[in-house]
């Protein structure tokens, strides 16, 4: 492998490594296929030719395909006729690394109700807004659904209302967000022994009344009673999580997958997933051989296989051949994840509107968060990042973003540093994908200006002056998205 990067033409001593060159090439060929409409179907052009337009290595190409495939912006078709295809992406797969990323650095009930709050409500008002008569038969019958599965313990607490009022916002980025927030609520929410089954049948009552009032305020378009609605009932479901354990528990996922053997290889690689977190995710322990994992599963040899592929696209666990080998902890890391939403979302077409709403909503959260604590230490770490950095190069987009990104890490909730990260990566592609500047460092006077004068009122604690000029520099940010 490390020969091939020596025969790169470009390689010169200070060349980036093959990592650092793949990732280049794939968000080029990301960029394109936003640049094109993304269409579906197409090819991108064969190995050889790919190879010959970026001028690099087999194993350099290999590397991006490889990523322009977990992006799923792209899959390789081989044989005659083959090449790199743009392909539709599936919400899926970053949804669920998302989910297993959060519950890896411990997001706590809080964490979530904090997220919950700042985004839900919105999603309940827009769908008030623009409810239509094809909308208001969906919600009913969602609703019908709940009442009749009530006293199925599988259907506790999945609360299929709120990623529902999450699609009906029209956000895509709600959408997305809302429905990564409900299954990481089901999975700190199942139910535990301990709790008695008249509890939990008062609970599941109470929450399906509060879904058929939050619906009817939608159906009735006030957008206003829905929000009302819902940010009370999401104060119920936390008292509810925060009374028990947080028990980390899968819930059986409604997969429509067909193929047995897939849906066999995710029940698997699920209940493996739980034995990690169960144990403590202790990164690097082996939890055994191939043969040792087929006889204590009782699985065909396949199956496994297929569970392992899952598990190392999730960066749960990854498979080391030769001695002492086996099937090794990993530490999730979101960055793939991160850019596979971002992709997704641009896919979708997320208008100037939709990723305006929800990175406000996302940063006055923080800095409302920040503010209202006025952490003395704390303004330090966020003093440094107020300089615009002076190394790399000028268009670097991700030197604006450093100072936001520090006060999500101040703020400690990995839900919204989280969700921030892929708002700004979408910022960053769709602005390539259209060939638009961004900020770069002509800029760098007034954006430092802007966040010197946020930092300012955080460390006088001046909670609504902080919100305001947060809101008045994102505001000045929006021309660059168009
Ligand atoms: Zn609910
Ligand atoms: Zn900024």
């Amino acid at each position: 492998m490390e020969t091939a990067v020596e025969t790169e033409p470009a390689d010169e001593s200070d060349a980036p490594p093959v990592g650092k060159l793949a990732t280049r090439v794939a968000q080029r060929i990301e960029e394109s296929v936003i640049r094109s409409g993304w269409p579906v179907g197409d090819s991108l052009g064969s190995e050889t030719e790919l190879r010959e337009q970026f001028g690099v290595s087999r194993s350099v190409l290999r590397e991006a395909i490889r990523l322009i495939e977990h992006h799923q912006v792209g899959r390789m078709r081989r044989g005659p006729g083959g090449g790199l295809f743009v392909c539709a992406p599936d919400a899926q797969p970053a949804t669920r690394a998302m989910v297993i990323y959060l519950e890896y650095v411990g997001t706590t009930a809080a964490d979530l109700l904090e997220a919950r709050l700042l985004l839900e409500p919105i999603a309940a008002g827009l769908a008030a807004d623009l409810i239509s008569e094809e909308g208001i038969a969906t919600l009913r019958t969602a609703l019908d659904q709940e009442r009749a599965h009530l006293r199925e313990p599988v259907n506790r607490m999945r609360d299929p209302v709120h990623t529902l009022l999450g699609q009906l916002s029209g956000n895509p980025l709600l959408h997305l967000f809302i429905d990564v927030l409900a299954r990481l609520t089901a999975r700190y929410a199942y139910v535990s022994p301990s709790i008695s089954a008249v509890d939990v049948d008062v609970a599941t009552n109470v929450s399906h009344d509060a879904h058929r009032d939050i619906t009817q305020a939608v159906i009735d378009g006030d957008g206003a009673r829905a929000q009302v609605a819902l940010a009370a009932h999401l104060e119920s479901v936390a008292a509810w999580i925060t009374q028990q354990r947080p028990e980390i528990r899968a819930t059986a996922d409604d997969t429509t997958d067909d193929e047995p053997k897939i849906k066999l290889a995710e029940v698997l690689a699920g209940r493996i997933h739980d034995d990690i977190a169960a144990d403590g995710w202790r990164v690097g322990t082996v939890l055994g051989s191939e043969n040792e994992l087929v006889s204590r599963y009782g699985i065909s040899r396949a199956v496994l296989r297929e569970a392992v592929r899952l598990l190392e696209y999730h960066s749960v666990a990854r498979m080391r051949r030769g001695p002492g080998g086996g099937l090794v902890v990993a530490e999730p890391e979101p960055q793939a994840s991160i850019d596979a939403m971002a992709l997704l979302l641009e896919y979708q077409g997320v208008t100037a509107d939709d990723f305006q709403i929800v990175r406000g909503a996302i940063e006055l959260g923080i800095v409302t968060r920040v503010a209202a604590r006025s952490a003395g230490d704390e303004a330090e770490r966020l003093a440094a990042a107020v300089r615009w950095p002076t190394e790399g190069p000028p268009d670097e987009p991700r030197k604006a973003d450093l100072f936001h990104t520090e006060l999500a890490a101040v703020a400690g909730n990995p839900v919204l540093s989280l969700f921030l990260s892929i708002v700004i990566e979408l910022f960053r592609r769709h602005a390539a994908g259209h060939d638009r500047p961004l900020p770069g460092d002509r800029a760098a006077d007034e954006v430092e200006q802007a966040h010197g004068r946020i930092l300012e009122a955080i460390r006088r604690g001046d909670v609504g002056v902080a919100r305001h000029r947060m809101r008045h520099h994102l505001d000045a940010l929006l021309p660059w998205w168009h």
